[in-house]
Parts: structure tokens; C-alpha cells; sequence
């Protein structure tokens, strides 16, 4: 496909230079002499070409997007509509507290929902994304041991954890020490145990843990963690997988953050704007960031006046729309929000049932939200690897699940098919998923040179993270 400069014809699709403007105020020094260089075509060619651009795009509305860990769900759109409605979109962040009260109130019922959902006792609703929750959340732990006269280094990571969680902990200036999982994936408690010492601020765990298995320990972890004098920090990525069942506060955490663009109806990736809020038990209220938002039983009100907070994490309150979109959910779901979790659980051990069959999977135990199987057999028997797989999949209609994570599982296929997919649908999938394990014996040719339909078939994933050329220059 040629780009819209390749395409420019000449045409005049809108004349930009207004000649009877008179610009001599200007600094003339300022003013742009050259020609502006944007491609000239005409209005409907330019509808064409970005609508054919977008149609290359996968998205949830176009098919089964089992990416592991991202929790790829069905985000109603009435949430959508509701974020767009004037009195949310147009307000202005400096408002006063008096013009504002409608969006105090619902950032108010937002804060008081997730202390429910979580069990914790306050809230900070400024993080925008989960790593920046993560960052916030260690942020409280270090000023929380500074201000009792503590200077602890250290923080526990289970080998299992997302990159994030040691990026987050070594922002803050902690050493990251990371433990092995035991042959159930789980935090190997006697590990555990051998690392803990007095230098030891938290540990950051996931649970359900990234290999969906929910860590049976975890009271004893917390018990252990607590007795040593460190804090434990939830990483809430997975909260998909247990909400209205059980929540961090009954494990024992004491800093949790959600990813409200994960489980909360935000469409997730593409670099949207998402939220991280981030909930603590009550002995670290006073470290929140600020502000934080109050109500007297009258008036909703912003406090910027909290004891020992970190200061701001981000401009304002956060990205405002995700928390419209966020609460909306909550309301509509209601009890419901246990639903969503319970069926997330029941459609991650189907698939895990089904595929296991036909493809490794190296915990046999019953998931959560989502499972890890891998494509060592294939690799093995026939040289077809995950990445292979994956790009087969491509040419299904079908979006790869997560590969290669966690980094423990080698050859790693991480399928979360969340609770909005039917029955009829993942059978769709299985079949899939057999059809191109039985091509990788048959024709592995087939499967190595995948994907066949797509726009763009193989790129230098390295260089294209590393190195993005983003810019057209005129040959
Ligand atoms: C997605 C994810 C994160 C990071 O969240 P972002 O919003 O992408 O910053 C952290 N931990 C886990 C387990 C995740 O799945």
C-alpha cells in the first residue's frame, strides 16, 4: 500500500493559505517561507486510504484476542458514550472544588468502590497506567520505612513477575532480589525464607501469579512477611481473576494497584490513556499522593493536605475518562463483577482442558484467568517455535496469544480468553490451535513461513522496538 504522501496528486483538497489574511504583524523571521510539504489529494481518497489503513488494525471487534496478561475483554460501549458526555468531557481541570462537585462525587464512589473491591482503607485514583501504580505504590513503602527510621534495601521478586514489578522496585533505589518458583509455580516458601533478613522492605507479588495459579501460601507469605517487619505489595493486573471472591486485604497486602484499563471496561493497548490507581491499609494512608478526593456528609472536596505524602504522581487527578468509564462498569455490574471473575476462571480451564491435549502444559493445575502452555513439542518434533505459531494464528482471523512470558516457561503460550468469549467461540479457537499443530507435522514449512494473509509479513521485532523509523523522508 503506497502512503498518503505517494498518493498526493496535486488535487485540492482544502486550501490552507487564506491569501487575503494579512500576516504582516508577524515577525517575519517566524513565518515559513518553503512549501509546507503535506500531500495534496482529494477529501474522499483521503477517507479511502485511512479507512483501508484501519482495516488492517486487529482489534476485539474483529475477532479472538487471547492475549495472556492483558485481559483482552469486551469493554461495553455504553461506557465509551458515558466518558464523551459534555459535563465529563468539557469540565477543566482547574475548576474549583464548588463547579466540580459532580465529578468529586464520582471520583468520591470510585475511591469508595475500589476500597470495597480490594478491601483496603484508602485510595489514590492519580496513577495512569499499572507500572506508574507499581512506582507510586513503592514510592509509599520507601517513605513509610524512611519516616520510622528505617533505610530497608531490599525487595523480593518472584522470578515469575512482570518486567515491571523489579523496574518499579529499582526506580525507587531497592535492590531487587528474586526468588524461584517451585515445581507447582508457586513462591517456594523455604526460598522465601533464606532471603528474608532485616534489610528486607516487601516483597511484590502477583496473584493469581502470571501463570494464572493462585499461590496457596499466601497467608503464610503474609504472616512471615509481617513478622519480619517488611510489607507486602499486590501487583493487581490479574484482579480479573477474583473479584467479589476473595481480595488483597484478606491475603494480608498492605499497597494493592488495579489496572482499570484491564479489568474495569477501558479499551487496553495501543498506548491509550489508562489508570492505576493505587489502594493501601490505613497505616499508610497518610503517604498517598495528593490530592486525594474527601466528602463531609455536604461538600466533595479535594485535600491536598496529607501528612506524609509522596507528593503528586501525575498533573491534576488522573486520567479522568478512564475513571467515568471505570465507575459506569462498576455500577452496571453490581454483584455482578463476581460473575465476570467466575467466568473469566471457567473459560481459561476449558481451553487449559482442551488444548492440553496437543500442546505442553507444564502446571497441570487448575487456572485462573488464564494458563500457560508451550510449543516445546513442536519445537522439538518438528522446528515450528511459539513465535511461529503465533504468526500462524495471524492468518486465522485470530490475535497471538502472549509468547515467550513469563520467562520461567521456555517456548511460553500465555492464553487468557476472559469472560466475554462464548463456548462456540473458543471451540473455534481449539480447532485452530489443533489444525496448526497437526500442519506442524504434516507441512512445518507451512507454519515457519506464517503468516501468509497479512499486510506486513515478517519484521525484525528487535529493530522495530528499538529502532522505529516513524518518519517518511521523500526518496
Ligand atoms: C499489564 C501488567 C502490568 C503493567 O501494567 P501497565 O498498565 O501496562 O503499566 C504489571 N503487571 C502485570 C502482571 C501485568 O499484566
Amino acid at each position: 500500500m503506497k502512503t498518503i504522501f505517494e498518493k498526493s496528486n496535486g488535487a485540492d483538497g482544502i486550501n490552507l493559505t487564506d491569501e487575503s489574511l494579512d500576516f504582516s504583524f508577524m515577525n517575519c523571521n517566524n513565518l515559513r517561507l518553503g512549501k509546507i510539504g503535506l500531500p495534496q489529494i482529494g477529501e474522499l481518497d483521503v477517507m479511502r486510504h485511512y479507512k483501508e489503513l484501519s482495516d488492517r488494525n486487529f482489534c476485539i471487534e474483529k475477532g479472538f484476542y487471547p492475549l495472556g496478561s492483558c485481559t483482552m475483554k469486551y469493554n461495553p460501549k455504553v461506557n465509551e458514550l458515558l466518558s464523551t458526555l459534555e459535563g465529563f468531557s468539557s469540565i477543566h481541570p482547574l475548576s474549583d472544588d464548588e463547579s466540580s462537585q459532580g465529578a468529586l462525587e464520582l471520583m468520591f464512589n470510585l475511591q469508595e468502590a475500589l476500597k470495597k473491591i480490594t478491601g483496603m482503607d484508602a485510595v489514590t485514583l492519580q496513577p495512569s497506567a499499572g507500572a506508574h501504580g507499581e512506582l507510586t505504590g513503592m514510592m509509599i513503602i520507601k517513605k513509610y520505612f524512611e519516616t520510622n527510621g528505617e533505610n530497608r534495601k531490599k525487595v523480593i521478586i518472584p522470578d515469575s513477575a512482570h518486567g515491571t514489578n523489579p523496574a518499579s522496585a529499582k526506580m525507587c533505589g531497592f535492590d531487587i532480589v528474586e526468588i524461584k518458583s517451585n515445581s507447582k509455580g508457586q513462591v517456594d516458601i523455604d526460598e522465601l525464607r533464606s532471603v528474608l533478613d532485616a534489610d528486607v522492605a516487601a516483597i511484590m507479588m502477583t496473584n493469581p501469579n502470571t501463570l494464572g495459579i493462585f499461590e496457596e501460601n499466601v497467608l503464610e507469605i503474609s504472616d512471615l512477611m509481617h513478622k519480619n517487619g517488611s510489607l507486602l505489595y499486590y501487583d493487581g493486573a490479574n484482579f480479573n481473576a477474583i473479584m467479589g471472591y476473595t481480595n488483597p486485604k484478606l491475603m494480608g497486602f498492605d499497597v494493592v494497584h488495579l489496572n482499570l484499563h484491564k479489568t474495569m471496561a477501558t479499551p487496553h493497548g495501543g498506548g491509550g490513556p489508562g489508570a492505576g490507581p493505587v489502594a493501601v491499609v490505613e497505616k499508610l494512608r497518610d503517604f498517598l499522593p495528593s490530592p486525594i478526593i474527601e466528602f463531609d456528609g455536604k461538600k466533595y472536596s479535594r485535600n491536598y493536605c496529607i501528612k506524609h505524602s509522596i507528593g503528586s504522581v501525575k498533573s491534576f487527578y488522573g486520567n479522568f475518562g478512564v475513571l467515568v468509564r471505570a465507575y459506569a462498569y462498576i455500577l452496571m455490574m453490581g454483584k455482578n463483577l463476581k460473575c465476570a471473575s467466575e467466568n473469566a476462571v471457567l473459560n481459561a480451564n476449558y481451553l487449559k482442558e482442551k488444548l492440553k491435549r496437543h500442546y505442553i502444559l507444564p502446571y497441570d493445575e487448575p487456572c485462573m484467568h488464564e494458563f500457560v502452555i508451550t510449543g516445546e513439542k513442536q519445537k522439538n518434533n518438528n522446528g515450528v517455535s511459539t513465535l511461529n505459531i503465533a504468526k500462524a494464528l495471524m492468518d486465522e482471523n485470530t490475535h497471538p496469544p502472549t509468547v515467550y512470558f513469563p520467562l520461567i516457561v521456555h517456548e511460553a503460550i500465555m492464553i487468557e480468553p476472559t469472560e466475554s468469549e462464548t463456548k462456540e467461540k473458543m471451540d473455534e479457537f481449539v480447532d485452530i490451535m489443533i489444525k496448526i499443530s497437526k500442519e506442524a507435522e504434516s507441512n512445518p514449512e507451512k507454519i515457519i513461513s506464517a503468516p501468509h494473509t497479512t499486510p506486513v509479513k515478517r519484521v525484525d521485532e528487535t529493530s522495530a522496538a528499538r529502532h522505529p523509523d516513524l518518519k517518511y523522508t521523500e526518496e
